[in-house]
């Protein structure tokens, strides 16, 4: 199983991190070994001093594809989701930095964490899912998957061009503004609507 990540996708993350807007989606990986087990914690690792939330869209993939055109990539889903993809903010300013890959700060065990997944017909308008995360009790990001620059199908499209999906890949979207540093002892919960898709304490 393979996690493919999108960077930039939300212009109002784009501006907050100071970033320029893509002409392409950004897209990198995160190994399975990355995924928190169900019902653990997040540990914040010793190598990073800022370790940051991006709470994102999860589409899980549930059949095998390449070089899928945009109009058959709802054929390839019928599940989506809400998780965190942690980032270790100041590795990752030092590897931008200097033009080297991403992987220390994004692929480090633990830092993807998955939580429930919701049927597709569960979901009334795949383009306008609203989604949030609390942590401690209030409300640190919210988003909607309109606000996309690239919209869901798009996405499977593009990253299909370069990777064979198969059954039970996921494509976290990217993430809208509100990123902040975790600290121990903090309680995250993730919502699509209403509905709580995760919890997940800070160790
Ligand atoms: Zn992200």
């Amino acid at each position: 199983m393979k996690i493919i990540c999108i960077g930039r996708n939300y212009i109002d993350h784009i501006k907050e991190l100071s970033n320029q807007k893509p002409m392409n989606p950004v897209v990198f990986l995160k190994p399975d070994s990355s995924v928190i087990a169900k019902n653990q914690n997040f540990i914040i690792p010793s190598f990073s001093n800022e370790i940051q939330h991006e709470v994102e869209l999860v589409v899980k993939i549930n059949k095998v594809g390449k070089h899928i055109d945009k109009s058959f990539s709802h054929k390839y889903y019928d599940e989506i989701g809400l998780g965190i993809d942690f980032t270790a903010r100041d590795i990752q300013s030092n590897l931008k930095e200097k033009g080297h890959p991403w992987e220390k700060s994004k692929a480090f065990d633990n830092s993807c964490m998955v939580g429930n997944f919701l049927k597709k017909e569960k979901l009334e308008d795949i383009s306008k899912i609203e989604f949030s995360l609390k942590k401690n009790n209030e409300i640190v990001q919210s988003g909607c998957s309109n606000d996309m620059l690239w919209k869901i199908d798009e996405l499977i499209s593009y990253v299909s061009q370069y990777f064979t999906l198969k059954i039970g890949d996921l494509i976290f979207t990217g993430t809208p503004s509100g990123v902040s540093k975790v600290e121990s002892g903090d309680i995250l919960e993730g919502y699509i609507s209403s509905i709580k898709m995760f919890t997940l304490k800070v160790k």
